[in-house]
């Protein structure tokens, strides 16, 4: 389902069975489906009974959206701005409810929750559709610059605008969801029951099941057969995509876009071409360091697998980066580690020596912003958040943050674990509960981030400030490893978070060309090679034809979420980051800056933040780093150090392909 409403940024990471997360946000750009107790069966018949609901909240149950007072009189100004008010008013309420139920059918997955949570959710879709169409009755007026932009926002949150004919509505929602039951059922047998390892008995895999062999098998033959098994899942999506592109792009054109990836790029303050030009200058940024990435890593897998599997001078082969997608590589770093990089400690291994419990580690994040001055986080929210896994029920364990009442009942759903990762995870989620509480004063359709990007960027940020310094003034380590051990964590920063932009950049890319036309659905798998080759410069380990949809096994497709956000997200939270460190007059290597306990930092990242999205994003990005542009130097700055070793160790190398 596509349909996305004022105040909400789809996180890459979001569960497939709502139709929609509200003002709620997930840990990282990774698989949905992974850390969900939820079962991938339940999941898709969450998100088709989502999408029923869809017809069914317009044709039988619409909610009370009629608010234009008569449409044979000519519309005017003060009627524009009263059905903005009324318009902003029904969804706050209609939202509210929503997520309420979500938040329920989160933490007690039952058939009967999920029914409850559909319900909601497809009244509140039905009503967005609804007065995004309304909303083009004022097109032509002279409005007041606060009315246009609510109704702009009105219009730009729709990812998937359905036409106004109620069959086509109807089989939209049809299509949405069963798009998104085919890849959340999506499962593959393997063809050979001698692979050992973690193999279910049967030999038989769903989606996280093939996830965790990607990520530490070292096997060729199982990672490519993994790679093609997963694959087999998409191609009968193929029709049921174009069919939701041309359905998409019709209910684009109802609203005055050209297409449904122009309606998508002018949600960003700026003209739509405008924005696909400012992406390529931020990737011409930061591409020599995901050039000299990209060839060191692949003379280490050559090392490791040979020659022959892995040509010099040639794309890599997608099925040896230890993710489905190639989008992340941090779980390779042990074929490209730096000798001597050890920091010394094991942060995990301090945290449970430590006896810190769930609760210390979500009070000892919380210090993080209350030490910038933010106020404590509210006593709902220690009372009402999920911190452990429930033992007698199943709950969506994927890391996430809400804000139910759009004001201040602020939660986060989490099943932590003592580990390193999910303590920087508790930093990131704060960073979205703390975000959403200091726009809480906008109007509903401000509250949110400054565009799509900010939300996920902000936890991100930081995270970015969990260093060795501040691990030491928080008593979790004794003492601060020498910089020139630092080589080993920047590099395994860099091969989730660089490694991921060409990937972040190019989902978009494709599917720009496809709601065109410039790409035709006979050429398909063929654009998305020839993008994944130039921009990545990985390759399919085996023939691909038009026989073959794999766009369609990447989550964000066929479930039509929008993914240029992640990229910005990528760029973002390093000049964030900067900016933040030069305020608090931090001097010396940027990956060692953390901001921790400075108020003058805290006090700027609030003015930004305080700002939601009542204004175009540039001038919030102004409120912080004094720049009105992003700016993809704060990476190059922030790897510094680790640009200079991977020049180091490719001289010789043949690099590029
Ligand atoms: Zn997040």
């Amino acid at each position: 389902m596509g349909t996305v409403l004022p105040g909400i940024a789809a996180p890459e990471a979001r569960r497939a069975s709502a139709a929609r997360p509200l003002l709620r946000y997930t840990s990282s750009p990774r698989n949905p489906l992974i850390t969900a107790t939820m079962t991938t069966k339940k999941l898709a018949w969450a998100a088709s009974l989502a999408a029923a609901f869809l017809s069914i909240g317009l044709t039988a149950c619409t909610p009370d959206t009629d608010i234009v007072p008569s449409s044979k009189a000519p519309p005017t100004a003060a009627e524009a701005a009263e059905f903005a008010a009324a318009a902003e008013s029904t969804l706050m309420d209609l939202a509210t409810r929503a997520e309420r139920a979500a938040w329920v059918r989160s933490n007690y997955i039952t058939d009967d929750t999920q029914a409850i949570a559909a319900e909601a959710n497809g009244l509140l879709t039905a009503a967005a559709v609804d007065l995004a169409g309304k909303a083009a009755r004022y097109d032509d007026l002279a409005l007041d610059d606060d009315v246009r932009r609510k109704l702009n926002r009105l219009k730009l949150a729709m990812t998937l605008p359905a036409p106004p004919d109620p069959a086509k509505i109807a089989d939209l929602a049809r299509i949405s969801g069963s798009l998104e039951s085919t890849y959340g059922t999506g499962s593959y047998c393997l063809s050979r029951s001698d692979y050992g390892g973690t193999a279910s008995d049967q030999d038989c895999l769903d989606l996280t099941g093939m996830t965790q062999i990607m990520a530490s098998s070292r096997d060729p033959e199982l990672l490519r057969e993994l790679w093609t098994g997963w694959r087999t899942v998409s191609p009968t999506m193929r029709a049921e995509f174009q069919r939701l592109v041309d359905l998409g792009n019709e209910g684009a054109q109802t609203l005055g876009y050209d297409d449904l990836g122009s309606l998508w790029r002018s949600g960003y303050d700026m003209p739509a071409d405008d924005f696909a030009a400012e992406m390529d200058r931020l990737w011409g940024q930061v591409k020599p360091l995901y050039d000299a990435l990209h060839c060191h890593v692949r003379d280490g897998l050559a090392a490791h697998y040979g020659e022959a599997l892995v040509p010099e001078g040639q794309p890599i082969p997608a099925h040896l980066l230890g993710n489905m997608w190639a989008q992340t590589w941090g779980n390779v770093y042990d074929l490209v580690a730096p000798a001597d990089a050890d920091p010394g400690y094991d942060l995990t291994e301090r945290i449970v020596a430590s006896g810190m419990t769930e609760i210390d580690m979500v009070l000892s994040a919380e210090g993080f912003f209350t030490s910038m001055g933010f106020d404590p986080l509210p006593d709902g929210f220690w009372r009402r958040s999920l911190f452990t896994k429930p033992r007698d029920r199943d709950v969506v364990c994927h890391a996430s943050a809400w804000n139910l009442d759009q004001v201040d009942d602020l939660r986060i759903k989490m099943c932590i674990q003592p580990s390193a990762e999910d303590f920087v995870t508790i930093h990131h989620e704060l960073g979205h509960n703390i975000y959403q509480r200091a726009y809480n004063q906008q109007p509903f359709m401000y509250r949110n981030g400054a565009n799509d990007g900010f939300h996920e960027a902000i936890g991100d940020t930081i995270a970015l400030s969990v260093t060795p310094v501040y691990l030491k003034t928080i008593g979790l380590i004794d003492d601060i490893p020498d910089e020139s051990s630092d080589l080993g964590l920047l590099l395994s920063q860099a091969l989730d978070k660089i490694a991921f932009l060409p990937f972040g950049l190019l989902v978009d890319r494709w599917r720009w060309q496809v709601f065109s036309g410039e790409t035709p659905p006979q050429q398909y798998n063929q654009a998305w090679w020839e993008l994944r080759r130039q921009y990545q410069g990985v390759a399919a380990p085996v023939y691909r034809s038009e026989a073959d949809f794999d766009p369609g096994a990447k989550y964000h497709v066929p479930a039509n979420v929008p993914y240029t956000r992640y990229f910005l997200a990528g760029i973002l939270q390093f000049q964030f980051h900067r900016s933040l460190c030069e305020i608090a007059g931090f001097e010396g290597s940027l990956h060692r800056c953390s901001v921790y306990g400075n108020r003058q930092a805290g006090k700027r990242l609030n003015e930004m933040l305080a700002m939601g999205a009542s204004r175009p994003w540039p001038e919030a990005l102004e409120a912080l780093t004094g720049s009105r542009e992003i700016d993809a130097g704060a990476i190059i700055d922030y790897f510094a150090p680790l640009m200079d070793w991977l020049d180091e160790q490719n001289q010789g190398r043949n690099c590029g392909w």
